[in-house]
């Protein structure tokens, strides 16, 4: 007797394609794929008639408890967010100028106790005591892929020099297998005359002015740099976070044919400087042009793009204090559960970018970077049975009074999306229906990934 089936569906199954048919989960894992008669019955049968059954969304971008310092309370309230939207597994980035060594044993107990989506970490590496103990956090907590700053975050995170960069990769070929650096390309002096001039010239403007601060030349310069990093050590490369169509075409021309992947994020895939959101959209780096979104979504129809996640920074409204002016606003905002509909909506029904590749971006692509391929990223037998169902015609207004993160706005507060998950399904058990999260926290667990 299977656990659960879903049946009538339309599977996405990345690189195999459309497949009708039903689907059969039991303790845990996806155990039949295939023609619904002759598949044995199930505690639970599913309906997915007209819709389509697509592999749990991975979002390997997130940050917990950067600003409220809480990463227990974060975890609890952003993983259910991530899982009303479709989001089973999180990549979450840590920060901070300690070893890690003292701190993972009680980061991932926390995962343990209260996430809802599974997690992995990715380490950011500031100092040299950090990039001397990558070995220890590969082998004795199971992190493959470690975070360098090209350009910091002013009051939160410094910057690293490009030699230190080099020398993080070259530990990370030395200790071999599927490690991966990742890196955020901005150019640190370019950023820094960028902001004075802003500061000098347009101290109360608005998300518009804010995008001169992070100006997409200051991308490019640093996604050329990168790509050399990457020929240069040999090492697997992830380019978190492109925002401009500078920064993905440079990216693209500049690659040496190594292991170099490019990330984007939903928000820029949806936004613009003239977002009526206004400063409640100060992000680092900075919404870019309507072009650049265009950009954007080109290098995800073309493959430039690999993988899709959020950057999700929650914060509430008295914490982003966006009335502060564009100097002193918090940059980020919660995004989790917005991610896939923000996507379906815009990428597959607005722009036609079909929902298999949209597929490959946000699961299968993060999933096979990151170490957890075929784990999670696909629907096949013997993966886990983390699988969401997903209406293309159903259209919503966002309400931001009803989403599950603590913060207390969207960015996307009375738009109407169309295309939205209806049921999520985590470990063979349906947790999110019609957009209520049905499980508790502590359903997710940690990715400890082998190299
Ligand atoms: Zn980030």
């Amino acid at each position: 007797m299977l656990d659960l089936k879903i049946v009538n569906g339309t599977m996405v199954i990345p690189g195999t394609g459309l497949v009708r048919g039903g689907v059969g989960c039991k303790d845990g894992q996806i155990v039949a794929i295939g023609p619904e008669f002759g598949m044995e019955d199930a505690v639970r049968t599913v309906d997915a008639a007209g819709k389509y059954v697509i592999p749990g969304v991975i979002d390997p971008h997130v940050h917990l408890g950067i600003f409220t310092g809480d990463f227990a309370a974060e975890t609890e309230t952003e993983t259910r967010a991530a899982l009303a939207g479709g989001v089973t597994t999180t990549g979450v980035m840590m920060g901070g100028d300690q070893s890690y060594l003292g701190m993972l044993p009680g980061l991932i107990e926390t995962v343990e106790a209260k996430s809802s989506t599974d997690m992995f970490f990715h380490l950011s590496i500031f100092t040299p005591e950090q990039l001397g103990e990558i070995r220890r956090y590969v082998e004795d907590f199971g992190v493959t892929s470690f975070k360098f700053y090209m350009c910091g975050v002013t009051g939160v995170f410094p910057n690293v020099e490009d030699e230190f960069i080099k020398q993080g990769l070259e530990s990370l070929v030395d200790i071999g297998g599927h490690l991966t650096g990742l890196v955020h390309c901005e150019d640190q002096a370019m950023v820094d005359a960028a902001l004075a001039k802003v500061a000098a010239e347009t101290p109360d403007g608005g998300l518009r002015e804010w995008a001169d601060a992070g100006p997409a030349e200051a991308e490019e310069d640093a996604v050329i740099r990168a790509c050399r990093l990457q020929a240069e050590t040999g090492a697997r490369f992830y380019l978190v976070h492109m925002s401009s169509g500078l920064g993905v075409k440079a990216a693209a021309a500049n690659r040496s044919g190594g292991p170099l992947f490019v990330e984007t994020t939903s928000p820029y895939l949806s936004l613009d400087k003239d977002d009526p959101s206004g400063l409640l959209a100060k992000m680092l780096p900075p919404i870019k042009d309507a072009s650049d979104k265009e950009a954007l979504w080109a290098a995800v129809k073309d493959g430039t793009i690999s993988s899709i996640g959020t950057d999700n920074v929650s914060l509430n409204r008295e914490i982003k204090g966006a009335e502060k002016g564009l100097l002193n606003a918090m940059p980020g905002y919660a995004v989790l559960q917005t991610h896939l509909p923000v996507l379906l909506h815009e990428g597959v029904n607005n722009r036609g970018i079909d929902i298999e590749r949209l597929v490959e971006v946000t699961s299968r692509g993060p999933a096979e970077i990151f170490g957890i391929y075929p784990q999670k990223g696909t629907i096949a037998v013997g993966s886990d049975a983390d699988l969401v169902i997903v209406d293309l015609d159903k259209e919503q207004v966002v309400d931001e009074t009803k989403l599950y993160s603590f913060s207390d706005f969207s960015l996307y507060n009375g738009r109407t999306l169309k295309g939205w998950p209806v049921m999520t399904i985590k470990a063979g058990r349906v947790v999110v229906e019609d957009g209520e999260v049905l499980s508790d926290p502590g359903i997710g667990g940690f990715l400890r990934r082998t190299k």
